[in-house]
């Protein structure tokens, strides 16, 4: 545990992780006014449609899905020795990169 990126990786992961419970309990709780919804067959009273607030809420579980891929491929390339390295062409991350998102794993150029 003596690298600060090991460090940071770990401490995005469990951000990640904590964002991602937070949509899984929105969905489960829209999917309860949907169902609740389909009984009464009222109209909501929020005024904001209940299936484009769920494909809101499914986007944003994709996003930290993907992030959390990304966050633990990182984690996987940093155990391998390659975690300065970039993933497309080879070359090396820059370091003030990293140190912005610890769990890049293009060049700058390759993100792009
Ligand atoms: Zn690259």
């Amino acid at each position: 545990m003596s690298d600060p990126r090991a460090a940071s990786i770990a401490e995005r992961r469990r951000a990640v992780l904590a964002q991602l419970a937070d949509v899984e309990q929105q969905l489960t709780e829209l999917r309860r006014m949907r169902e609740r919804e389909h009984d009464d067959d009222e109209h909501d009273p929020d005024g904001v449609s209940l299936s484009s607030e769920w494909s809101r809420l499914e986007g944003l579980r994709q996003t930290q899905m993907d992030a959390l891929a990304s966050v633990d491929e990182a984690a996987a390339r940093l155990a391998r020795g390659q975690g300065a390295t970039c993933s497309v062409c080879g070359g090396p991350i820059a370091p003030e990169r990293l140190e912005a998102r610890p769990d890049a794993t293009t060049c700058i150029g390759c993100a792009r």
